[in-house]
């Protein structure tokens, strides 16, 4: 198989970077990069009828992933999750076609697996064998797992708050765990320091390409599996961002590839009470964020107060018609027991967030009853046992 991946484009400034020199961010700006296809290329090439025949997790998508060598990819069996119809929900709401992407069967027990997967092969590929994260949790955790599957070395600071699978999978698949009292974005400055000092290559929330090209393979299978539509609306639970710019350029690259009709997805931006800086920022009409104070959240997969792609987030969400709203903790523990009582599908409290989005966007009728919802449902509820109280 061909990989089509060419070069590295700023998101920001648009400047161009070569496919071998093993760059984070843009070196003028500071900010995000893209990986960029040659689509006229892959349009003629890759036939998406050839699914059918390939591999049943995300590297099936292979002529539109990051690696270019396909003995490189580092994998343990990652995406081509359920999407999975709720009709006993859409039921109880009133609604006609909900789907929950249940993330949650991911390898690691979250979608973090894609985005890390993806990191890790493209380090390897490029040479790099020595790896750091700042994390809430759950990108530590695969970030460990796909280290120790592909004999790198991993290693992960995380809050000391986090909750206790992601300090134990971290620790037990073998990385150098450091806890620290503080969130993220403190995790961040700790990691940066000990990359530029120890020669590790930092893989930061959208401070590399690659984890992004991991998520976006979300959008890719939503649209396969809805049979090359995409739905009318996608809720999704923000932290860095990643998974919801990912789907939004998935969607763009299928519609260049002639896979899909001009996407009409609304995206939409679910955060929570206690720490909202992308709903700030969009109520307030601004096109980047600023830093929330005193983030607190038991969802820490969304305890985030800032994200560097914030303006890509915004962006994403207004040119899809989309919108960003918050919910409080209490709502994400009662949206747990009525997707696991409804469902049987036993949500993260992130996960949770984007039905108790839904209520208020169909209460203030934003979202309509009759629209094909997709409920993005990030991880497993196994991961946070420790976070709440039944
Ligand atoms: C990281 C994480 C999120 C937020 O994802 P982003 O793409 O960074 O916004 C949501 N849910 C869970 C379970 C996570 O681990």
């Amino acid at each position: 198989m061909i990989s089509y991946a060419e070069y590295l484009e700023c998101t920001n400034c648009n400047k161009t970077f070569d496919y071998i020199t093993p760059y984070r961010t843009c070196n003028d700006c500071g900010k995000v990069l893209y990986v960029r296809y040659d689509i006229n290329k892959a349009k003629i090439n890759f036939d998406r009828n050839i699914l059918s025949t390939r591999i049943n997790s995300m590297w099936r998508y292979f002529e539109m992933m990051p690696i270019k060598n396909e003995e490189n990819i580092v994998s343990l069996g990652e995406g081509m999750t359920p999407l999975l119809s709720v009709p006993n929900l859409s039921k109880s709401l009133g609604c006609s076609q909900i789907y929950i992407k249940d993330e949650g069967c991911n390898p690691t027990g979250s979608f973090k697996a894609r985005g890390l997967s993806a990191a890790v092969s493209r380090a390897k590929e490029l040479g790099l064998s020595k790896l750091t994260i700042p994390s809430a949790g759950n990108a530590g955790g695969a970030l460990s797992s796909y280290c120790a599957r592909g004999n790198m070395e991993a290693h992960v600071f995380m809050p000391k708050d986090a909750p206790t699978a992601n300090k134990r999978e971290s620790l037990d698949s073998g990385a150098n765990v450091t806890l620290i009292d503080g969130l993220i974005s403190d995790a961040g400055k700790i990691s940066r320091e000990k990359a530029q000092k120890n020669g590790l290559f930092d893989v930061s929330t959208l401070q590399e390409p690659y984890r992004a090209e991991g998520k976006k393979t979300m959008g890719y299978e939503i649209a396969e599996q809805l049979n090359w539509t995409t739905p009318d609306v996608i809720i999704y639970p923000t932290g860095g961002g990643t998974g919801l710019i990912g789907i939004w350029k998935a969607f763009q690259e299928m519609y260049e590839l002639g896979w899909i009709d001009k996407p009409k997805t609304k995206m939409i931006c679910v955060q929570a009470s206690g720490c909202a800086p992308i709903v700030k920022a969009y109520e307030s009409g601004e096109t980047n964020a600023t830093m929330w104070e005193n983030a607190s959240t038991f969802a820490s997969g969304i305890r985030v107060p800032a994200a560097i792609g914030d303006y890509l987030i915004l962006n994403a969400i207004r040119e899809s018609n989309g919108t960003a709203l918050t919910v409080t903790d209490q709502e994400m523990i009662d949206c747990i027991q009525m997707i696991a009582s409804k469902e049987g599908i036993y949500p993260a409290p992130e996960g949770a967030a984007t039905l108790a989005g839904l209520k208020h966007l169909l209460k203030s009728n934003i979202v309509n009853p009759e629209e094909k919802i997709v409920l993005m449902n990030t991880g497993n509820a196994y991961k946070y046992l420790d976070m709440w109280k039944s």
